[in-house]
């Protein structure tokens, strides 16, 4: 059996999916299908023959699905001269139960559907994208890789609430955590730069896309994250606000008269960058900066200053840190923001060399000689982790 995985990311109007080699990581193929159920969807694949697109109408998940598979016939690779090992599937809620990936089977299926409650957003797509597959890939293993799985080591003073304490008990409510998968990932890329043992680091970790999210990680072990019960907590994302005082939902209620899904929808979809300056690109909205648009500067302000405080936050909550690793879209290329959330840090021996900065190399180091702490740019690659993490499960199974 080769070690290739195909990685499916279903979400509520899309099917994201690569094919990956475990062992490498390199990507044979990958491909997009959004607006699922509209009357123009748009497909993407890229394959040996480079990129394809089409923009016919996908009624559902499992069509979507079907189209992909038209596509790696048409288009390469074949998928059975590649002999699959397994399907990896993102499930962005596994609850206090999943810490480690799991083997999909109707019990799984049922469990999942249980956590939709605290995720209702993600879980219900990512189980469409389980369905599906299972449909289509009867004879092979399928396993879920759960974003909140990493955090579960969280120790109960970082995930608990000071509210109620049943509503721990019976409602779930506590701190989750998400981007798991690239918080574990980047956490190792980062002890290998350091030529480190993971056991013996510890690491803040920036992950910077449109969803963002801090992590402290102990030697290998995730001790406290920003995103909480959803991934609406902690730090200014695209569209998301993070961090707000809880009362102005009783505000926004009592004296807008909002209902809780109007500011649901708020706070997910219009906060953020976005709500600040009406963009959450972050490329665009750095151009509008750089020609001296103020809603944009404020925007980045307040987005950068919210990453200071966690990353003196995490630093106290370490005690000491090897490494501050900025990694996703963001996280990767912009080196004002780098530069923006860690300046005035030299006390706490947080060095950033600006000509590193500006260009990070190949090792990703932006921090001078110097530096107590490393600050390293580190791109992440939740594919490749969803892969390696299934391939391991399905050789510990047939072992
Ligand atoms: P991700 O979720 O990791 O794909 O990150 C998406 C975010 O990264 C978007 O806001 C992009 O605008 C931003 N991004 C991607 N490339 C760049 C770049 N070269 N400079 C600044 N931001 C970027």
């Amino acid at each position: 059996m080769s070690d290739h995985v195909l990685v499916i990311n279903a979400g509520s109007s899309s099917l994201k999916y690569s094919l990956i080699h475990a062992g490498s990581g390199e990507a044979a193929a990958d491909g997009l299908i959004e607006r699922i159920g509209e009357s123009e969807s748009h497909q993407k694949h890229r394959g040996p023959d480079g990129e394809t697109e089409s923009s016919d109408p996908i009624a559902s998940h499992e069509d979507a699905l079907r189209a992909a598979l038209d596509a790696f016939e048409k288009h390469g690779p074949s998928l059975d001269d590649l002999e699959l090992a397994a399907v990896g599937h993102r499930v962005v809620h596994g609850g206090s139960k999943f810490s480690a990936p799991v083997l999909i089977d109707d019990a799984l299926v049922a469990e999942v559907t249980e956590l939709v409650p605290l995720a209702p957003l993600h879980n219900p797509a990512n189980l469409e994208g389980i369905k599906v597959a299972r449909r289509l890939f009867p004879d092979l293993p399928q396993v879920a890789v759960f974003d909140t799985a990493f955090h579960q080591t969280l120790p109960p003073h970082a995930y608990t609430y000071a509210v109620p304490a049943e509503w721990l008990e019976e409602h779930g409510i506590r701190r989750y955590g998400f981007h798991g998968t690239s918080h574990s990932f980047v956490a190792e890329q980062a002890a290998q730069r350091l030529n480190r043992e993971l056991a013996d680091v510890n690491l803040i970790v920036l992950h910077l896309g449109n969803g963002c999210s801090a992590s402290a990680v102990q030697g290998g072990r995730s001790v406290e994250t920003s995103m909480g019960m959803t991934p609406l907590e902690g730090l200014v994302m695209g569209t998301r606000s993070g961090d707000l005082d809880p009362a102005i939902h009783g505000h926004l209620a009592r004296e807008l008269g909002w209902s809780i899904d109007e500011i649901d929808k708020a706070l997910n979809a219009k906060s953020g960058l976005k709500g600040l300056a009406g963009e959450n690109d972050f490329r665009e909205l750095s151009r509008r900066r750089d020609a001296g648009d103020e809603k944009a500067q404020l925007a980045f302000d307040v987005y950068c200053h919210r990453i200071k405080k966690y990353v003196g936050a995490y630093y106290a909550v370490l005690g000491t840190v090897d490494a501050i690793v900025f990694t996703a879209g963001v996280g990767q290329h912009s080196a004002d923001v780098r530069s923006a959330a860690l300046q005035g840090l030299e006390r706490l021996g947080i060095r950033l060399d600006p000509v590193r900065n500006a260009d990070p190399a190949e090792d990703g180091v932006v921090s001078t000689g110097d530096s107590d702490v490393a600050v390293l740019v580190i791109p992440t690659n939740e594919e490749w982790e969803i892969a390696r993490q299934a391939v391991a499960l399905v050789d510990q199974r047939e072992e």
